[in-house]
């Protein structure tokens, strides 16, 4: 069974439902219902997603490894791992796109996420966002869509999930400010905690409309 981005609620969608989001700090940028239409938290497999392009949390040789790695190119099959030989592997912050073969995803990009040190916070920083705008870019450049992203580094590479997704979402925001092309980002969380902590951090960056403006969620796909 895949899931089809119709099926996934927009933030639009989500801050119009009764559920309301808990967060109490004040938001970082102002209300864009445009914007809103265009982002989604989404707990399940990114291997199951109806995407344009997912974005992979590689490691440097490209070659697959453990977790989302994993689970992508078994997902994929055997092709994946043929086309990722041929790129040379990457740099740590850098992305390289292959097509996505058996998955419901049109294109992969494979980032490599930086491993976290707390004595390097500042780099890891950088890096991290880099991974962000590249694949941010590449969707972009390979025709933009549906861009589907796994939580980089947060897990064996072990950024602290609240600090990463602080970089993950502020870097959209940005680029979806000046962007047409990418018509949703989904943001793909494992476990109920990692979503617990996008919904509290996203509505800092995409604040819902003030309260007594009315939204009715309006589905713009
Ligand atoms: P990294 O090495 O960059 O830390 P991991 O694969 O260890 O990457 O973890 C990144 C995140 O991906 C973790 O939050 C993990 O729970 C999540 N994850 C693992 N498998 C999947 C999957 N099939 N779909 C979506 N997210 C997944």
């Amino acid at each position: 069974m895949t899931t089809s981005p119709k099926d996934i609620p927009t933030l639009s969608e989500w801050y119009a439902s009764n559920e309301t989001p808990q967060t109490e700090d004040e938001p970082k940028y102002n209300h864009d219902e445009g914007l809103n239409r265009r982002v989604s938290i989404w707990r399940g497999d990114i291997t199951k997603l109806q995407a344009d392009l997912i974005v992979n949390a590689a490691n440097s040789s490209l070659l697959g490894g453990g977790g989302v790695d994993g689970a992508i190119h078994r997902a994929a099959g055997p092709e994946l791992l043929e086309e990722c030989e041929g790129l040379g592997g990457a740099e740590t912050g850098e992305t390289k796109v292959t097509k996505g073969y058996e998955l419901p995803s049109k294109y992969v990009a494979h980032t490599v996420g930086p491993i976290y040190s707390s004595r390097a916070v500042d780099k890891c920083a950088q890096q991290l966002k880099s991974c962000y705008q590249t694949s941010l870019d590449l969707c972009q450049s390979h025709g933009g869509g549906v861009i589907g992203f796994s939580s980089i580094s947060t897990g064996v590479y072990g950024y602290p999930i609240k600090d990463a997704t602080e970089i993950a979402i502020e870097t959209t925001r940005k680029f979806l400010e000046k962007d047409q092309s990418v018509t949703r980002v989904i943001y793909v969380v494992f476990s109920k905690k990692d979503e617990e902590v996008y919904k509290s951090i996203l509505p800092q960056f995409f604040p819902p409309p003030p309260s007594s403006e009315s939204s009715n969620g309006n589905k713009h796909e």
